[in-house]
């Protein structure tokens, strides 16, 4: 059956922004209102975490930057994407900058907003279904957990920086699912210190890779084996680790 349908209206300003979210990878995990403002973005700036497909919904004059890694491997600054930001908006374009998953998780989303606001661009903030919940869903039966804490942790590697400790005898204290976003170079770091703070050996991890995308892949191990079956697998990231 054919559908006709007409796209729903959404608020995007000339000379405005919305930071989104554009899900964990898999097209159809984009939220709606996203789609609409691929579909009428003047400019989209886009994290490589991003699946490309999706730019395939803007206009055809619509400009695309990637603020990943450039060429040369060098990533670009958060500089330069704020400076794009008001290139655009001084050129009263509607800017779309597209995050992987939820724009509100370890995506330095807050940094963007402060800038805007100091210089007065007004923006709107577009949810997207984040990494983990992709990732929850493909590994647990029980994944409508009844448990009272979920911690939401980043193993990025200046967790071994002293000014921004971890507190792993909290975490372990919780009693609830720990998930690790940016945690596949520090596992061992943290399977180690969750260990030492009182979590069992023997305490399950799934290590969900490139979540909802053709080519996800799924480790079930434990805090004890899960560094080596980890290197024995090639795990790559982008991935996310739940523990407990
Ligand atoms: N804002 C994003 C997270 C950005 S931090 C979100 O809400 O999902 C980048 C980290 O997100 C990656 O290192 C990885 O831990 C996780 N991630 C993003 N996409 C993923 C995917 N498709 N599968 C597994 N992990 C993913």
């Amino acid at each position: 059956m054919n559908y006709n349908y007409k796209l729903l209206k959404i608020k995007f300003e000339e000379g405005s922004v919305i930071i989104a979210g554009a899900g964990p990878g898999n097209i159809k995990l984009l939220t709606y209102k996203v789609f609409c403002a691929l579909k009428i973005a003047d400019v989209v700036i886009f994290d490589a975490l991003v699946n490309k497909s999706i730019l395939n919904y803007c206009h055809s004059k619509t400009k695309l930057i990637y603020a990943g890694k450039l060429k040369d491997k060098k990533a670009c600054t958060q500089k330069d994407i704020n400076e794009w930001m008001k290139f655009y908006i001084l050129k009263k374009k509607k800017v779309l900058r597209l995050k992987g998953g939820d724009p509100s998780f370890f995506s330095r989303g807050a940094q963007e907003a402060s800038f805007l606001k100091k210089n007065k661009i007004k923006f709107q903030v577009f949810s997207g279904i984040t990494a983990s919940q992709s990732s929850l869903k493909t590994i647990d039966e029980d994944f409508f957990d009844n448990r009272y804490f979920c911690d939401l942790i980043t193993g990025h590697r200046r967790i071994n920086n002293p000014e921004i400790s971890m507190d792993f005898s909290t975490l372990t204290k919780n009693k609830g699912k720990i998930i690790v976003y940016m945690g596949v170079s520090q596992l061992e770091v943290i399977s180690e210190n969750l260990i030492k703070n009182g979590l069992k050996k023997n305490t399950k991890v799934s290590i969900v890779c490139s979540a909802s995308l053709p080519h996800q892949k799924i480790i079930f191990s434990n805090l004890k084996n899960c560094v080596d079956l980890k290197k024995k697998n090639g795990l790559k990231s982008p991935a996310i680790i739940v523990i407990g």
